[in-house]
């Protein structure tokens, strides 16, 4: 969960109905409480509580432009326009308060996004789901005061797991997921660093925090930044802007 000047936001759908509403309760929030949902790309870990979550609650859905047919099918027509709606990335939406601008990562889904938020007071940037990253991408996280970056994978564990060769090329490939080495070496690399940074979508079996926290420590990214926090899958972890 996202919470920007007040207003409380989600990011993906991709827990059950129970994990949400549990998570939310944590807070001492409901459904009603969050403004929207908006969708990066139409993976499963990213949408499977989609159908769910849209049944069982009034939520907003805001996804990519490509996607949207595709889910407004599985939906029902009726969802369009009224919980449903889409933006194109490149384009900036005012959302409740806050900007919101969605850009466009190279991934194996159609139309993949990040997202750079701004409230007027603070930014945020959410890149997960990416298997490269160029100048561009590095400008949304340059100054940031909170960056969110995929650390998925370490590429040794990758090439040794059992997984069939298709999706460890797919993983290390160009349009697949960030290894630890390739989110630190970007964030080392930003002439203006964010202030914090919260790393996440470890794969379980590819990665450990234990082990993205080693290659933190043996990185400068500790030194250019006042905070790094690694994002579990299992419990929450709280980061404040
Ligand atoms: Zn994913
Ligand atoms: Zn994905």
């Amino acid at each position: 969960m996202l919470t920007l000047g007040g207003k409380h936001f989600l990011i993906d759908c991709g827990i059950s109905y129970r994990r949400l509403t549990e998570g939310l309760a944590l807070e001492g929030l409901g459904t009603e409480d969050i403004e929207a949902v908006l969708i990066t790309h139409t993976h499963t870990d990213h949408v499977s509580g989609l159908p769910v979550w849209f049944r069982q609650t009034g939520l907003r859905f805001i996804v990519p432009e490509m996607a949207l047919r595709r889910i407004a099918v599985c939906m029902g027509g009726a969802a369009l326009g009224s919980r449903l709606f889409s933006f194109v990335p490149g384009e900036d939406y005012a959302l409740d308060g806050i900007t919101f601008h969605p850009f466009p990562v190279e991934h194996d889904a159609p139309e993949t996004v990040g997202f750079s938020f701004d409230d007027g007071t603070a930014r945020f940037t959410y890149m997960t789901d990416l298997g490269a990253v160029d100048e561009w991408h590095m400008g949304f996280c340059s100054g940031a005061d909170l960056v969110f970056l995929e650390a998925n994978h370490e590429p040794e564990l990758v090439e040794v797991s059992y997984y069939p060769q298709a999706l460890k090329r797919r993983i290390l490939g160009p349009r697949g997921h960030l290894s630890n080495e390739q989110a630190l070496s970007l964030l080392g690399s930003l002439k203006r660093p964010p202030r914090k940074v919260l790393l996440g979508h470890l794969s379980e079996v590819n990665n450990s925090p234990g082990r993205v926290r080693e290659r933190v420590e043996a990185s400068g990214v500790p030194g250019m930044v006042s905070e790094v926090h690694i994002a579990s899958q299992r419990k929450v972890t709280r980061v404040t802007i």
